[in-house]
């Protein structure tokens, strides 16, 4: 039997390690858009060395043989055939296929969003490169859009770095949470020497092709070599044909009738109306139980 597993984060390395241990007959393809797919949830120790590259990285050596890597972005599954169809123009055929592709940044719209130095840090593909432009960074700005709490739990593992001007902007919608905490949170980021911009926007990020200054919607200017963005997450969705867009937002696990026995779907992506996507703290575990359910539905 043939098995694709697209997304090879937590969820697909989970789900690829259990049919290993399950079905001995089984060819499993990983295909991830990242060239070294990692732990999500270590991305901030990491960044900081206080995770070891072999702890961080997904180590698929560590499962027995025979499960194939594939560095590619996905852009579409055809299930009557099938199919995956890779960026590079190849097209894989599978017996079944996995869907475990986590969840992505939404795309803000402020003006200079694209110049070098902004980094989505659920999107980012190269960490490597991302690791070494912090360590060189002086000015730290990071931008948390939404209540995942990743913006805040990489401000405080970025103070630990010697010599870096940290600040924090935060829209309006984390005082939702931290209304009744603001004051320790507050004090907690005063004490530990971060800037913060609260209940407001980055309006503008300005540099001649490179970041060197962000403009917020109070106007202050603040100096930056190097913008994180922890913004609104969504499921990464590809194109399933038959399906429609709109069935795809309602979340793909139970429309999919016709195909329960070809198409699984496991991890983060699934969190559409599930569960609230954004506190991530228990998801890494949900995604390990996820993908072990699946390798057992995947040998019935
Ligand atoms: C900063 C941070 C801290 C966290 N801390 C915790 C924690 O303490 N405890 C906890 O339980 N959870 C935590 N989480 C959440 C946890 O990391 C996620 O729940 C987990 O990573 C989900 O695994 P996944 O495999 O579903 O998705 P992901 O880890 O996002 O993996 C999806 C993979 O799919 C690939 N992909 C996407 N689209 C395509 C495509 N079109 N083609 C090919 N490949 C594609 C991506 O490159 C990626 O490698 C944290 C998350 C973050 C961001």
């Amino acid at each position: 039997m043939k098995i694709g597993i697209i997304g090879g984060g937590i969820a697909g390395f989970s789900c690829a390690r259990k049919l290993k241990e399950k079905i001995s007959n089984c060819q499993i393809t990983v295909i991830d858009k990242r060239r070294e797919p990692f732990k999500k949830y270590l991305l901030s120790r990491w960044l900081i060395n206080k995770a070891k590259d072999s702890d961080f990285f997904i180590n698929w050596q560590s499962i027995n043989s025979g499960v194939e890597f594939i560095s590619s972005r996905v852009e579409k599954i055809n299930l009557d055939r099938r199919s995956v169809y890779l960026k590079e123009g190849g097209v894989q055929v599978f017996d079944k296929i996995v869907l475990a592709t986590g969840l992505e940044a939404e795309r803000l719209d402020f003006k200079g969003a694209r110049k070098k130095g902004v980094y989505y840090l659920a999107n980012y593909l190269a960490v490597r490169e991302l690791k070494e432009t912090i360590r060189r960074a002086r000015h730290i700005l990071v931008y948390t859009s939404s209540i995942s709490m990743f913006g805040l739990e990489l401000v405080s593992f970025l103070t630990r770095l010697e010599g870096k001007i940290i600040n924090l902007v935060y829209n309006q919608t984390l005082s939702f949470i931290y209304d009744k905490e603001s004051l320790s949170l507050r004090e907690y980021l005063s004490l530990k020497n971060i800037g913060l911009y609260a209940h407001t926007k980055i309006e503008e990020v300005l540099g001649e092709g490179r970041i060197k200054a962000a403009r917020l919607s109070s106007n202050k200017i603040l100096a930056s070599d190097i913008l994180l963005i922890d913004s609104f997450l969504k499921p990464s969705l590809i194109e399933i044909a038959p399906f429609s867009s709109a069935e795809k937002e309602g979340g793909l696990k139970d429309i999919l009738p016709g195909y329960r026995k070809v198409f699984f779907v496991c991890g983060d992506v699934n969190s559409v109306k599930e569960r609230g996507i954004n506190f991530f703290f228990l998801n890494r575990l949900r995604a390990q139980r996820d993908a072990s359910e699946l390798a057992g539905a995947l040998c019935r």
